[in-house]
């Protein structure tokens, strides 16, 4: 049996995905053989974390300021916007300087069966930007999936009923070589161009 302290912490990692009973146990020693200031800055960054992480005021990416540094970088195209489900979709896009453009996070999907609805999601704020933004390509990179697709078509609408009256704003989806129901944010940066380069109108 392990000292409570140690049973505290084996606790706590098994509730991270992807982590069991044993990996759990196995990591809570490896801590113990850290280095006691690496430890304390770790410690110390945990405690920040949810203090400094809020979501851009633009874009909603993470961001330890109000505006984030893609979104107030000058040498970045502010009109083409490629909208995405979560974070990690953005790191993905991000590796190997394969777009130029800015983005805009929805953090999530629409999903009836999980009771997530297009208000739970960041879809009014994406209106609101395209009515003050001088925005002309949307690249919707939500997922190849029954929800992403729903949600694509979801934004296309409203964007039709809504913009396309007094803007004109391309609307396009990404060109999916990308395995059917894969997560952007597991794709290769290489697969990902193609499917940037190759995207297409959505109708
Ligand atoms: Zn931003």
């Amino acid at each position: 049996m392990f000292p409570p302290i140690l049973r505290k912490i084996s606790l706590f990692l098994q509730r991270l995905p992807g982590i069991g009973e044993k990996t759990a146990n196995r990591l809570s020693l490896f801590l113990l053989k850290i280095p006691n200031n690496d430890l304390k800055n770790f410690g110390q960054n945990l405690i920040e974390l949810k203090q400094k992480i809020k979501f851009c005021h633009r874009c909603f990416n993470l961001s330890e300021e109000e505006i984030c540094p893609i979104c107030s970088d000058n040498k970045r195209d502010h009109e083409t916007v490629v909208v995405l489900e979560n974070p990690l979709d953005l790191l993905a896009f991000e590796q190997g300087n394969i777009y130029q453009g800015v983005y805009h996070v929805l953090h999530g999907k629409i999903d009836p069966l999980n009771r997530i609805s297009a208000d739970d999601l960041k879809i009014n704020e994406l209106i609101n930007r395209l009515k003050k933004e001088n925005i002309k390509e949307l690249i919707i990179a939500t997922s190849p999936d029954m929800e992403g697709e729903a949600t694509a078509y979801f934004i296309k609408n409203r964007v039709e009923k809504e913009i396309l009256n007094k803007k004109t704003i391309k609307i396009t989806r990404l060109a999916y070589g990308l395995p059917i129901g894969a997560n952007l944010e597991y794709a290769d940066y290489m697969t990902l161009k193609k499917a940037l380069e190759g995207r297409r109108n959505l109708i």
